[in-house]
């Protein structure tokens, strides 16, 4: 077994500023953490429904008093502007309050009918807490992402250790110790952090969790989920996406263009549901690509206040962001904003390119970057079928007056915007998930508290029917001879 050996250093993605060391957290000392974890479980099951709600709106008010200082860290340590970082928080923030506020009611007992054969039975459903939920998170988003997996689990009952990524270290410990801090009551382990690389997520998976949730890229999560699979750990994959925005000819033009910067650009374009690909019908397409440059020119990379978004968090990225640029141009694309230059070792300035191949890398794979591709269609059906030959299926959008559920019917991904971006990531009632290699389950709203419970079925005999008992040896013969009666009144009409 590994022991604790290394320290992990984040840095500042902008300079490379140290931000923090870090323990890196061998299987030994994950496996003591799942342990105080297990511990803590049945301590937060009994405080119940309402003890959770208000143990997570504490820690809540907490976060949100001390926002700035989360805030600092998201731009020292991820290099997102302090603007996007305060949104996130306060997206963040929307779930934790979603979540305390209506576990209550999405999980309480179910009354089920027990059908005619049954019908001296009463049934029942309890959606029950699996106890230690393991949480990967990915370093994007670093506080909304694996927030949408914790705040979700925790109001569900069960315990939560979370193993954020590498890259985000220091906003992680500060988002754990925000809900000790606010809750200074509750045992040790009800929320805990394991710092590390992806061995230290490896020994997650393997230190007797109960369930897992993992978002990240497809690769490193079929490595996960083959590591859960030796004990049969369940899983949710939270994946990547190559999201697609379709504009249609009577869409409103600087609206969708406008929209679509954002979704494609924001975040230095490293949105696992931003927008990295557009169809746009031939009759608007020159009007929608000017409107497009417009607002794309207007953005700027950057590390102060007034910058558009930061640098990229991973520098092993822009590798990926420059073979996908070089991989459209030299396929025929034609780069309307920015080009191969436009790609530096820290920041990267936008890069729209125009009909690419449809085969190429800018369009197929995720890029993780602040590049979009526009491919003019002859037809909203057009649109649509490309749109969807990809490998990923996690979030599409349409920008449309009149023919937007043409498209949302079309699509083959879990979350559709329409007239905009990234919008059902904000409803913290929505749940997310993705189709294909965006991964499955569900994570925020009530299909996310369910995938954090189990569901336990019971069924109650509330009396007996004399001589109508099916479950015994004892049955009586009146009951027997009407069996095969009864199979045909019940099931052969
Ligand atoms: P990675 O897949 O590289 O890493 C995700 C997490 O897994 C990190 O904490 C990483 O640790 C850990 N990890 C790495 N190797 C292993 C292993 N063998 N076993 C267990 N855990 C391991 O993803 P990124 O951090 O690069 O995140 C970007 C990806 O996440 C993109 O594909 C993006 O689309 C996706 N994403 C999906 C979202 C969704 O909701 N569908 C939301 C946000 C992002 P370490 O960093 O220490 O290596």
């Amino acid at each position: 077994m590994t022991t604790q050996t290394e320290q992990l250093v984040s840095t500042n993605p902008a300079n490379d500023e140290v931000v923090g060391t870090f323990a890196v957290l061998g299987e030994v000392q994950v496996r003591a953490v799942v342990a105080r974890a297990r511990n803590a479980a049945p301590w937060w099951r009994d405080q119940g429904h309402a003890g959770r709600r208000e143990a997570l709106l504490r820690w809540k008010r907490h976060i949100a008093r001390n926002a700035e200082d989360l805030v600092d860290l998201l731009h020292r340590e991820n290099g997102k502007p302090r603007t996007d970082a305060r949104l996130e928080v306060m997206l963040a923030l929307e779930h934790i309050a979603w979540n305390a506020k209506h576990a209550g009611k999405v999980l309480q007992q179910e009354k089920r009918r027990p059908g005619l054969l049954l019908s001296n039975f009463s049934a029942r459903l309890d959606h029950v807490p699996f106890g230690v939920v393991g949480v990967i998170g990915p370093w994007n988003y670093p506080v909304y992402t694996p927030n949408g997996s914790i705040a979700t689990a925790l109001a569900a009952g069960n315990t939560v250790v979370f193993k954020p990524s590498e890259y985000t270290p220091a906003i992680s410990r500060w988002y754990v110790d925000a809900f000790a801090k606010a809750n200074p009551d509750a045992p040790d382990g009800v929320l805990s952090l394991v710092t590390g690389f992806g061995d230290t997520g490896a020994a997650l998976c393997r230190a007797g969790v109960d369930k897992l949730a993992f978002t990240g890229s497809a690769a490193t999560g079929r490595r996960v989920m083959a590591a859960c699979a030796e004990s049969l750990v369940p899983v949710v994959m939270e994946l990547g996406g190559k999201d697609a925005a379709i504009v249609a000819a009577d869409a409103d033009l600087p609206r969708a263009a406008e929209a679509i910067a954002f979704g494609a650009l924001g975040n230095s374009g490293q949105t696992c549901a931003g927008v990295e690909r557009v169809y746009v019908e031939r009759s608007v397409r020159d009007e929608f690509l000017a409107e497009l440059t417009k607002q794309v020119k207007a953005v700027r990379p950057g590390s102060d206040d007034a910058s558009s978004y930061g640098p990229m968090t991973m520098r092993s990225q822009i590798d990926i962001v420059r073979r996908h640029v070089d991989d459209a141009l030299a396929g025929g694309g034609t780069a309307v904003v920015g080009g191969r230059e436009s790609v530096g070792d820290r920041f990267i300035e936008p890069v729209v390119i125009l009909d690419p191949p449809h085969t190429s890398a800018a369009v197929q794979e995720e890029t993780f970057g602040p590049t979009v591709t526009v491919t003019t269609v002859e037809s909203l059906d057009e649109a649509v079928k490309l749109a969807n030959d990809t490998p990923y299926g996690l979030a599409g959008a349409v920008f449309s007056k009149n023919r937007a559920e043409e498209v949302v019917a079309g699509f083959e991904t879990s979350q559709i915007s329409v007239n905009s971006v990234l919008g059902f990531a904000g409803v913290a009632a929505l749940p997310l998930g993705g189709v294909g290699e965006s991964g499955f389950g569900r994570i925020h709203g009530p299909e996310g508290l369910k995938e954090f419970t189990r569901t336990r079925a019971i069924a109650t005999q509330k009396y007996a029917i004399p001589g109508m008992n099916l479950i015994t040896f004892n049955r009586s013969p009146v009951m027997v001879r009407l069996l095969p009666r009864l199979i045909r009144w019940l099931h052969a009409r």
